[in-house]
């Protein structure tokens, strides 16, 4: 029998988040979405946002994802003032989603980094 590869959904460690099999600090949840704080935060604020579905990365994105990526993006905004980012234009966030190896993607299972609240932040 051979191993199964290393991204595959049933390896994923986001896929056991997503599924309650891993704990993690959730912010947000609803059928197709789901939030959890980052476990080494770069900055005050500083959470993941999932598809449940297992996409690998920006890279595998087609456009019968497009609603669902938008919803996660209409969604950052409110959960970043929810999570304690101070208003904009003074406050605000960054969104980042690193793809691939050389895009610094260490987890292959989509997702957006939503960073905040008052700087020095340790990077980025
Ligand atoms: P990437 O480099 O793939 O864009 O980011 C992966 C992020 O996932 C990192 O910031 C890392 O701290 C976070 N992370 C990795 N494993 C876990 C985990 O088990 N739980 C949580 N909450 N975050 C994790
Ligand atoms: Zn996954």
């Amino acid at each position: 029998m051979s191993q199964p590869p290393v991204h595959a959904p049933g390896n994923c460690i986001f896929c056991k988040i997503a599924a309650g099999q891993i704990p993690s600090r959730k912010v947000y949840e609803d059928e197709e979405i789901f939030v959890f704080d980052d476990i080494h935060p770069w900055a005050p604020v500083h959470f993941l946002m999932i598809p449940k579905v297992h996409i690998p990365s920006m890279a595998q994105v087609e456009p019968a994802h497009a609603a669902l990526l938008g919803r996660m993006m209409a969604l950052a905004p409110r959960l970043a003032a929810e999570q304690g980012c101070n208003p904009y234009p003074e406050g605000g966030f960054r969104m980042v989603v690193n793809t691939g190896t050389e895009g610094g993607q260490e987890v292959h299972h989509l997702h957006i980094h939503v960073m905040g609240g008052p700087r020095p932040w340790l990077k980025g």
